[in-house]
């Protein structure tokens, strides 16, 4: 019996293209062994690329010509005989321009090297910028932050508010009136270099996996800002979803009974959560007298009561809430993770780590960098 319709879908290209493919993959294992284990002579990664040392002589010869990678000489500590030779990470090499639009006052923006320091930083007022201005505002920030370093720029990262597709389109972001707005494209455009645009909360997330305090057993980055949004990177992947729109849990209704919120629904986490309505919250307490430490438990009681499926269903290991460290980091947090643990079995909870970023606000800034480091070199 036969058929006209197709059986399946090519995977990839072949011929030349594989083989380039190939190299680019080689020159990525070493480039991450290099980010993640630090310093290693050719043989040492020959062992763990588990490439032939011809092969592996030549692409590090290669990223030496290139500047990615640095001859470091012999370890002080070898002893008689030939000592191998050492390669590493040229951090210096390449900058990186990290921007963060999630504010919503500001666009800040950084000089970041491939070791994620920032090295200088610029920001901007937004003066109630939106649409076609707030994009004029981007490639403003842009050309100040590209001004301040005399490296070649690897690439622009930028992480946005609002649902962002994976050519770096902005769906859908209200504050700034974006819809579908090609920022990746435009920037891209006007500075010839390669631009990666991710939703704020996913480049939270990969900051704090690539360069926070993170291991490597499922972590949730619960951004908490203008609005509330969550980014995962699970099984070392970032989690998109269906629809690019995983990790959007600041619309997820809590209280029936609640405030109306922006979206149309009434008491999604975003009015319970989000800075203006926690602020409000304190203010009409201190009038009340109720005690901050009660008002933010309840809503850390809230919120814990929100995540718990997560947790439950995903085993997370680490939990981390990102925004105003004063708001966060007390009585919110404890009941967060309390309220979490008394609702899910003991072997979902008890590996689990509630706590804030080290990254503080560069979180976002941090991960922008990891969408160019991993776009432009395949490290994370
Ligand atoms: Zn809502």
């Amino acid at each position: 019996m036969t058929t006209t319709s197709p059986v399946g879908r090519q995977l990839r290209p072949r011929g030349k293209l594989l083989q380039e493919d190939a190299r680019r993959h080689h020159r990525s294992l070493l480039l991450q062994q290099l980010f993640r284990e630090g310093p290693a002579s050719r043989a040492d990664l020959a062992r763990t690329s588990g490439l032939t040392r011809v092969t592996v002589s030549d692409l590090v010869g290669e990223l030496v010509a290139d500047g990615l990678v640095e001859e470091l000489g012999a370890p002080a500590e070898s002893r008689v005989g030939k000592p191998p030779m050492l390669v590493g990470l040229a951090t210096d090499s390449t900058h990186v321009i990290g921007m963060d639009l999630s504010a919503t006052d500001r666009m800040t923006g950084a000089v970041i090297n491939l070791a994620g320091r920032v090295l200088a930083r610029h920001e901007l007022p937004l003066d109630g910028a939106v649409g076609d201005d707030a994009v004029a505002l981007v490639h403003e920030l842009a050309a100040a932050l590209i001004a301040k370093t005399e490296r070649p720029v690897l690439g622009i990262g930028v992480g946005s508010p609002g649902v962002v597709d994976a050519d770096g389109t902005v769906i859908d972001a209200p504050n700034l009136a974006w819809t579908d707005t090609p920022l990746a494209a435009s920037l891209a455009a006007a500075f010839e270099l390669p631009v990666f645009v991710a939703n704020d909360a996913n480049t939270a997330v990969l900051g704090e996996h690539t360069f926070g305090a993170s291991g490597d057993g499922g972590l949730m980055v619960l951004r908490v800002g203008t609005g509330v949004g969550a980014g995962l990177v699970l099984g070392g992947s970032l989690l998109h979803g269906h629809l690019g729109a995983a990790g959007e849990i600041g619309h997820v209704v809590v209280d029936p009974e609640g405030e109306r919120c922006a979206c149309s629904r009434t008491g999604c986490l975003e009015t319970i959560l989000a800075v203006p309505h926690l602020r409000r919250r304190l203010e009409d307490g201190s009038r009340s007298g109720e005690s901050p430490a009660t008002i933010l438990g309840r809503v850390g009681e809230q919120l814990g009561v929100a995540l718990a499926p997560v947790v439950g269903t995903l085993n997370l290991h680490e939990l981390v809430l990102s925004g105003p460290q004063e708001l966060l980091d007390g009585p919110l947090l404890e009941a967060a993770d309390r309220s979490i643990r008394e609702r899910t079995m003991p072997i979902s909870s008890a590996g689990l780590v509630v706590r804030t970023s080290e990254l503080g606000e560069d979180v976002v800034l941090v991960g922008a960098a990891v969408l160019v480091l991993s776009g432009q070199l395949g490290v994370s």
